[in-house]
């Protein structure tokens, strides 16, 4: 896998979503496959288009882990230039600096180092609870257990939460790589086991987390027996998050929403439990952050051997369909997905 004798791909990161995902997920795939690409139009659909904090420190670990050839990494840029030069596993702090979310950073480096030729230990400081990426606690309880369905094993722990604006979260994550990516197959989600409600706040009244656990039992009609507050003790600043996990037989989705200066607790209860409501009631296993972020693990698992997959999910987002069309692009894999009915769609991988 050396990037330089290879013809660079020019991506535009103007299409579909074009926001931060285009440039995260061509990192993610430049560094597993070797190839070098051009992306232009960075985040040409965003108010603040260009390269922003966390945008470049997602490079920046790409660039570190991948020994990767850079130009154009500068506040602001529409342009980059990209060129892997082999996967070098390890242990590696990346700090976003500001509240910008750690999680997304972690998620373009990581396919890379699931097929790493050795175990990598990382630490990531900034946004651990962002809104619009995912929450740690997706990481955790969602997204890394169907990773590690697939052979590598990856475990996490949570120092510290970090909220926006003041960030200063750290979470720490073990990669155990795999020689392969096996297949995944989410058709069903099974019985519902179990439902916990979560409330921290960070630097905030213990009794706004309490009227959003009492909004979601009354609302819900939860138990409130399975919820718990959390009060962040050595928080950088203020902070509040709802996370509402639902645990299945076969995976447990989490759905969060965050406090807001001007927003009633009651409304950010409602939001989380929103989200949870339209996902239990649409009856597929596979929640819509979840499909977007799924396609890449399954993808580079088509595209190396006998992995890929399947699975069914509620309507796809934005995100999700420019995910896919992004792996057409760096993958030789047939990715598709057909409409059975509005929240019910099947994605077939390889
Ligand atoms: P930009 O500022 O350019 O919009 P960004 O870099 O902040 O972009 P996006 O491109 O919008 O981020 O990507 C956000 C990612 O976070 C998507 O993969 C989305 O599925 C995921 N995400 C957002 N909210 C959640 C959530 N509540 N739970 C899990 N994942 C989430």
């Amino acid at each position: 896998m050396n990037g330089y004798n290879e013809p660079l791909l020019t991506i535009d990161g103007s299409r579909g979503e074009g926001g931060g995902q285009v440039l995260r997920s061509s990192l993610a795939l430049s560094l597993i496959t070797g190839r070098p690409f051009v992306i232009e139009h960075i985040r040409a659909r965003r108010k603040k288009p260009g390269l922003m904090r966390q945008h470049l420190t997602a490079v920046d670990a790409a660039a570190q882990i991948g020994r990767a050839e850079v130009t154009g990494a500068v506040p602001g840029a529409s342009r980059l230039e990209f060129r892997p030069r082999g996967v070098t596993p390890g242990d590696y702090t990346f700090n976003v600096g500001t509240a910008g979310s750690t999680t997304l950073v972690l998620q373009t480096v990581l396919p890379a180092l699931l097929l790493a030729e050795g175990p990598s230990d990382l630490a990531l400081e900034g946004g651990t609870h962002n809104p619009l990426a995912p929450p740690w606690d997706f990481l955790a309880k969602t997204y890394l257990p169907l990773v590690g369905r697939m052979g590598p094993a990856v475990d996490t722990a949570l120092v510290r939460p970090g909220f926006y604006p003041a960030g200063g979260g750290r979470f720490t994550v073990h990669v155990q790589p795999a020689p392969r990516l096996s297949r995944l197959e989410l058709m069903e989600r099974g019985e519902l086991l179990d439902r916990h409600v979560r409330a921290l706040v960070a630097n905030l009244l213990r009794h706004i987390a309490e009227r959003e656990c009492r909004t979601i039992a009354q609302k819900g009609g939860w138990d409130e027996a399975r919820f718990s507050i959390e009060e962040v003790a050595d928080s950088r600043g203020p902070g509040n998050v709802v996370l509402i996990a639902l645990q299945f037989e076969n995976l447990t989705e989490v759905f969060a929403a965050f406090g807001q200066i001007g927003v009633r607790a009651e409304t950010v209860a409602l939001r989380a439990l929103d989200g949870a409501r339209a996902y239990l009631k649409a009856g597929v296993p596979v929640g819509p952050h979840l499909a977007d972020q799924l396609l890449l693990p399954l993808g580079i698992g088509a595209h190396f051997g006998s992995g890929g997959g399947m699975f069914r999910t509620m309507a796809l987002t934005q995100h999700a369909t420019t995910h896919l069309g992004l792996l057409r692009r760096f993958l030789e894999i047939d990715a598709r997905a057909e409409q059975a009915g509005r929240d019910d769609v099947v994605v077939r991988i390889g």
